[in-house]
This record gives structure tokens, C-alpha cells and sequence, in this order.
């Protein structure tokens, strides 16, 4: 028995954890610009979505998930017998160099291209070539990675692999090639934003389809990324926010004097020297991008991501020092998933969507009249009520707050506020003590107002009395909530460098 060689091989970039050891961030506060994949997952990758495929996981699908293949069919319009499933493209980019390479030539287009098909190349015993017009498998990555432009499709002898892992952010494909033979790659790992769940598939002639197969495992998809397959599908894709995130990303780039390569892709391709040398600079702030070969690589995220990816960009360029971090506070659990971003003091930047309206209202007015950043993003079970919702994101905002306070030195530590609305009168008295005691009389309370602050309470770890009252429920949850919001911008103003307790710790 021989030990067979290892193959120079796929490089994945450290983990936050390993980049946490090593910077001595915490790795809850890195964010990664080097996946090429969306901020948050889609709002229907919940615990719910899977429940049934989890209640049969003990089974193999004996139809190989053929409602998945139906929709994707359908997708792309296409027949069923023209899509193949795998668990992720990497899957078929692996496969193909072997069926229509082994021991020959792949070449890629262009040149400067994703990295797998030179390690698919290698596992094949394939020599990779320039010319494609002499290669037996020629990848064409449309757009392509890593430099975010749209190649022509050539026309060439050897068999024709059309990668469109990025095509839903172009808006175009080449199904029409289908027919002459070409093999379309898919994924759900960009705009459908299922990387971890690694599903991809291809569409070719269901000739060509069945030949595939056969080289296949049975059945390499999970049951459970299958049914996260067919959720998102079920909902129309919509990447115009990405493209318009992209496009204002390349031009505060462009602000900074960088040039990025316009784009088709969720991603920003920089020609520069020593494009390592940005990367070390940056992973100190917890920006984590990836350099290649004469350029720098950054994924689009959102707006408030990709604003210290900037910030970091111009500390680097300046020498200056960036500007102060965003707490960072997920929670997931089988009933909700929240990430809170929160800045305080701030300048009364607001986004709140959980999906639970009046009570994102509620936590909008409490964050703005305090003064601080606050995004929060979360989906919940609200098919059960609000109540799950409402709580965890209140308990998230909270663990936000304690977080940002740290050691709570040089807090006023006390605030007052009174607050009408209309007829409604809110009276909220704070105390940053860190012991978490809400005494609140919210009169009429219009269902979760005083839960909603007992939760913030909890895990903000403060003192809080409230007594609000009225004769329309709405308002007087409002006043409430505003209250608490103008008292803790007075508990939370800044005064010496005291601890402010004779106990000496708060
Ligand atoms: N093709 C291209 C061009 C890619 O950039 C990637 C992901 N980095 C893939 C394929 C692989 O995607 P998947 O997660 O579906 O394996």
C-alpha cells in the first residue's frame, strides 16, 4: 500500500479565531471581506425551514430531492433531466477536470481566474494551458473571480465549463449555450447566501447531465441544505440593494484614491503592488480582505461593514487612527437570530428590521433619543406571535449596551427624563448600576412594552423605573419608550474618569 501524494491544495484564509488569537481582537468583532458572500443569510434560513427535513433526517430522499431540481428547472427553464445537484460547484469543478481532463489540459478564461480550477486541474493529472483553444476543458468564469469582470465565451474544440457562481449579480447567462454542449455551473452560495450549506448544481444536455451523475456520490446534498435550497428559491432573488452597495462602495474607493476594476459581481477588484501589505494593515482593525497577484480583493457587505472597511482603507492610507469599533452582538437560537451593530455615543444613525413593526418603531425612537448608531437585523418566528422577537432582540440591544459600556468608568450613571405624547405622559428614571432591576408601570401597555424593557433590562444590566399612562396604548408605549431612551442619554454622557459609585465598581 503507498501513501498517496498530497496535491498543492485549496488555501482557505485563517479563521476569525485564529486572526483573534493573533490580533488580540475578539473574533465576534472581525469582519470578513474575503468570502465573496452576502452579510446575513436570507430571512427564510431559519431553524422553521428545515424542521421537516430534520423530522426525517434518520432517511435518505430516495427522489434525490426532486422538488429542488424541479424548482431550479424551472428557474432557469430548463427540463428536470437537465440539472444535476451537488454540494457545492467546488463539487462539480472537482468532477468535470476529471471527466474530460484526466491526463490532458484545462485552461481557463481569463487567465487570472478562480483558484479551484487549477487544484481540479492538478487532481486530475491535467497540465493547465493559456491558449483555451487547445485545451480539453476550458473553465470560462462568468464574471469572473477574482477580478469581478464579464468575459466573452469563447468558441473552442474542448468542452466548454461556464462558471456562473456570480451570475445572478450580472443579470446575464449563457444557457443558451446548453445545447452546443456547454455545462453551466450554479451555486447557492452568493446572492441565495447559503455558502455554509454547500449546495451548487449544473445545467447541460441531459445527455451530458447523466454522464455526470453517474460519477457522482448517490446523494451528496444534506436533506437539510436541500430544504434551505428550495426556501430561498420559493422567494423572488433581489440583489439591486447589493449592486447599489457595490456601486457606492467603488466610489468612496475610487474617493480614496484606489481604482477598483468595474464590477459584475458582489465583490470589488483593486490592481495594486503589494496587495499583502494591505492585508496585514488591516487585520489589526478586524478587517479581514484577500490579496492575489497584483490586487486586492473585497467582498460588498452592507453599508455599516463595508463604511470601517473604508475607514480602515483611509487609516492605512493616512497613517491616521480608525474611528471608534461598532459593538458587534449576534444571538441565534431556534426561535430567533439577531445582529445588533451598535455605536454609543452616536449620531442617531437608526436602522431597526425584525420584522416585528411596532415594536422596531419602539426600539427606533428608544436608540435615537439616546443618541447612539444602532442597526439591528434579525428574523424571528413571528408566525408565533412577537413575543420571541421582541424579547430576543431587546436582550440582544441590551447585551449591545453592557458590552459597549465595558467597565462603565466615567458615566454620569444617573438620567431623568419626561416625555408626553399627545395625551400619554412616560416618567423614566436610570441608574447604570449594572444590577438589572426594572420597576415599570406602563398603563395601557400594548402588549409586549413592558417585557420588551424588562428583556433590554436584563442584559443591559441598569436600574430602570417607569411609569407611563394615557388612554391610547400606543402612545403610551411610545412615551415610554422615549423616555428611557432621552434618560440614558443623560445616564450615558461622559464626565472625568470616575467610577461613580463610593463602592468604587459599578
Ligand atoms: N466558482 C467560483 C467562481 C467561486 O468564486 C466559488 C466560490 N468561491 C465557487 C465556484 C464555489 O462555490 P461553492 O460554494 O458552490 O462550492
Amino acid at each position: 500500500m503507498t501513501t498517496p501524494r498530497a496535491l498543492p491544495a485549496y488555501q482557505w484564509p485563517p479563521s476569525n479565531e485564529r486572526i483573534a488569537a493573533q490580533t488580540g481582537a475578539s473574533p465576534r468583532a472581525i469582519i470578513r471581506f474575503d468570502g465573496n458572500v452576502p452579510a446575513a443569510p436570507s430571512p427564510v434560513a431559519r431553524p422553521a425551514t428545515i424542521a421537516a427535513a430534520l423530522a426525517d433526517v434518520n432517511e435518505y430522499d430516495r427522489g434525490r430531492y426532486e422538488p429542488l431540481r424541479e424548482a431550479i428547472a424551472a428557474r432557469h427553464g430548463v427540463g428536470v433531466d437537465a440539472v444535476a445537484l451537488g454540494a457545492g460547484s467546488d463539487e462539480f469543478i472537482v468532477l468535470l477536470a476529471r471527466l474530460f481532463a484526466r491526463d490532458g489540459s484545462v485552461a481557463t478564461v481569463p487567465r487570472n481566474s478562480y483558484s479551484m480550477y487549477r487544484f481540479a486541474a492538478a487532481m486530475a493529472g491535467a497540465r493547465v494551458v493559456d491558449d483555451p483553444s487547445a485545451a480539453d476543458l476550458v473553465f470560462v468564469c462568468r464574471p469572473n473571480n477574482p477580478t469581478g469582470e464579464l468575459p466573452d465565451v469563447p468558441d473552442v474544440p474542448g468542452q466548454l465549463v461556464i462558471d456562473e457562481a456570480y451570475a445572478d449579480y450580472a443579470g446575464v447567462d449563457a444557457l443558451d449555450r446548453v445545447d452546443q454542449g456547454a455545462i453551466i455551473l450554479r451555486t447557492f452560495s452568493k446572492a441565495f447566501g447559503l455558502a455554509g450549506a454547500r449546495v451548487g448544481y449544473a445545467i447541460a444536455r441531459p445527455d451530458l447531465i447523466a454522464a455526470i451523475a453517474s460519477y457522482q456520490a448517490p446523494l451528496s446534498v444534506s436533506s437539510l441544505s436541500a430544504a434551505l435550497a428550495q426556501a430561498v428559491l420559493a422567494v423572488p432573488l433581489d440583489v439591486s440593494a447589493q449592486v447599489a452597495e457595490r456601486e457606492r462602495l467603488a466610489a468612496e474607493l475610487r474617493g480614496l484614491g484606489l481604482e477598483p476594476v468595474p464590477s459584475y459581481t458582489n465583490f470589488l477588484y483593486i490592481p495594486m503592488d503589494d496587495p499583502q501589505s494591505v492585508v496585514d494593515a488591516l487585520l489589526p482593525a478586524g478587517v479581514v480582505v484577500r490579496a492575489f497577484e497584483g490586487g486586492l480583493r473585497v467582498s460588498v457587505r452592507d453599508e455599516l461593514d463595508d463604511d470601517v472597511l473604508l475607514d480602515a482603507l483611509r487609516a492605512w492610507r493616512d497613517g491616521s487612527a480608525v474611528s471608534a469599533p461598532w459593538v458587534r452582538q449576534r444571538r441565534a437560537t431556534a426561535e430567533t437570530r439577531f445582529l445588533v451593530r451598535l455605536r454609543v455615543p452616536g449620531e442617531g444613525r437608526v436602522l431597526v428590521q425584525s420584522g416585528a413593526g411596532f415594536y422596531d418603531h419602539m426600539l427606533q425612537q428608544l436608540a435615537f433619543h439616546a443618541g447612539w448608531d444602532l442597526r439591528v437585523d434579525g428574523v424571528g418566528d413571528l408566525e408565533t406571535g412577537d413575543h420571541h422577537t421582541v424579547e430576543d432582540m431587546m436582550r440582544t440591544v441590551g447585551a449591545a449596551l453592557d458590552e459597549s459600556l465595558g467597565d462603565r468608568r466615567g458615566l454620569v450613571r444617573y438620567g431623568e427624563a419626561r416625555v408626553p405624547m399627545d395625551e400619554a405622559l412616560a416618567h423614566a428614571v436610570v441608574d447604570l448600576a449594572g444590577r438589572p432591576i426594572a420597576e415599570l408601570s406602563i398603563e395601557p401597555d400594548p402588549g409586549m412594552a413592558t417585557h420588551a424593557l424588562e428583556s433590554f433590562v436584563q442584559t443591559a444590566r441598569l436600574t430602570l423605573h417607569v411609569s407611563a399612562s394615557g388612554s391610547n396604548a400606543h402612545h403610551v408605549a411610545e412615551a415610554a419608550f422615549k423616555a428611557v431612551g432621552r434618560a440614558l442619554a443623560v445616564a450615558l454622557r461622559r464626565d472625568g474618569d470616575l467610577v461613580r459609585s463610593t463602592k468604587g465598581s459599578l
